[in-house]
């Protein structure tokens, strides 16, 4: 810029001849081409951001990234044309039926399978209430509850077919802005269900009359005078009788309960009353396995509870007996009841082997034995029951244990009488 003045100042003042001017404009072409060049790098910093490699580096690379940064703005709009079209692809292949209910709770989203299982008069619209597509009220209140954050299932008749409904909360920029519903046909599985039920409820009670007779036999045959070796094969008949009636009882209590066949008859009971016939039957048991049965009771003096009380005891029954089973000779077994306004809380304690935790997701499935207890009678129904009725009941069992120190069988079952007259949402159950 000195230069510059310099000439300029030179050419004002003094008359400059022609050969010094055109030198002059030659040095200032010169000048402009340099100061160009610098001030490419205000333009080329924010180019090279956007392009990443194809930064351009002087202004004859400007022509070349605009041309990169339109190629990439094409790139990035076929992209978005491809994942709008991706989407509602999707949801058309997908069989089960989605639908996605807005904040107001209108419908702002529905796939043809949703529209193929509800089997509406009319069909489904942007904008339709939720009354206008579930009429049922247990429909209603589910999506209620998933609207204030709850996950929800339950089934629907439809067009002659069986449908599961979920409704779980729709949250993608965290608060929930809507309910998203899935229908899944469940007819042909209910109807398998249904006929699994009906053949073991069938094959054990068609059993029970000729294992009575076995049993009778073998009876009469252990009151004969045998020989040894008959007399332990009738020993061993009968050995195998028991297991089989225990087997045939706990199959067809187990189809009973979850063909819905059982009710519960729940009624107000004295706590301490029902506690004493509990131990009138235990404490025999365990002394005879050598292990000693203590009982903690944490409640309101002369407590009441709310119970069907042979429901109840089978459930502790069964939670008694296996943990008088796996006990060691002189170890000690707790039974714990907690009563409180929120419910009452039942705890079956011991000091056996405990359970691996692998283990512990699968010991309340149907037949599931531990590897370690194939060795101790027992027909693996015995917690699958226990987890039905406690579900029955409106409560749950869970395990808590750890390997070589012993095991806590947990029921928590819902209030008494007073306080289920105003019954509290229970997160735990989606219902
Ligand atoms: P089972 O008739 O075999 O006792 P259950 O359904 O009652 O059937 O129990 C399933 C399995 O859970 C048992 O076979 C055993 O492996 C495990 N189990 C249950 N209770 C206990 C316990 N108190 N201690 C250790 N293992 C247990």
């Amino acid at each position: 810029m000195t230069f510059l003045g310099f000439g300029l100042g030179l050419s004002v003042h003094k008359g400059a001849s022609f050969l010094w001017t055109a030198g002059f404009l030659i040095i200032l072409a010169l000048v402009l081409v340099l100061m160009a060049r610098w001030q490419v790098w205000p333009l080329a910093e924010p180019l090279g951001q956007i392009l990443g490699g194809s930064r351009p580096q002087a202004i004859e690379d400007l022509p070349g990234a605009w041309f990169a940064l339109e190629r990439e703005n094409d790139d990035l709009k076929e992209r978005a044309a491809r994942e709008d079209r991706l989407l509602p692809g999707i949801m058309a292949r997908l069989e089960e039926g989605v639908l996605l209910f807005g904040p107001a709770g209108a419908l702002e989203q529905f796939n043809p399978a949703a529209q193929r299982h509800l089997g509406l008069g009319a069909p489904l619209a942007k904008g339709m209430r939720q009354g206008e597509v579930f009429r049922d009220q247990e429909g209603a209140d589910a999506i209620q509850k998933a609207f204030r954050g709850i996950s929800c299932e339950w089934r629907i008749v439809r067009v002659g077919r069986t449908l599961r409904v979920r409704a779980i909360p729709f949250a993608p920029l965290g608060p929930v802005s809507g309910v998203l519903l899935t229908l899944d046909d469940v007819t042909s599985q209910e109807a398998l269900e249904t006929t699994r039920q009906k053949f073991i409820s069938n094959v054990s009670h068609e059993l029970k009359t000729p294992v009575t007779a076995i049993r009778i036999a073998a009876e009469n045959l252990q009151e004969e005078p045998l020989p040894d070796s008959a007399r332990a094969s009738a020993q061993s008949i009968m050995r195998s009788v028991d297991r089989l009636t225990l087997l045939l009882g706990d199959l067809s209590e187990l189809s009973r309960i979850e063909s819905g066949a059982l009710h519960l008859a729940p009624v107000t009971l004295d706590l301490g009353a029902f506690l004493e016939t509990l131990l009138r039957d235990f404490q025999p048991r365990a002394a005879a396995c050598d292990v000693g049965l203590v009982v903690k009771v944490e409640a309101p003096e002369e407590a009441m509870i709310q119970a069907d009380p042979l429901r109840l005891h089978q459930v502790l029954e069964n939670l008694l007996s296996n943990a008088l089973k796996f006990s060691p000779a002189r170890a000690q077994v707790e039974l714990s009841v907690r009563v409180t306004s929120q419910g009452q809380i039942w705890e079956v304690c011991d000091q056996g082997p405990g359970i691996p935790e692998a283990e512990q997701g699968r010991i309340f499935e149907r037949f599931y034995r531990a590897q370690a207890a194939k060795a101790k009678p027992g027909t693996g129904l015995g917690l699958a029951i226990v987890k039905h009725l406690c579900r029955l009941m409106g409560g749950e069992v869970a395990v808590e244990s750890r390997p070589g120190e012993g095991a806590t069988f947990r029921v928590i079952l819902p209030p008494q009488v007073e306080a289920q007259e105003s019954p509290q949402e229970d997160p735990r159950s989606g219902r």
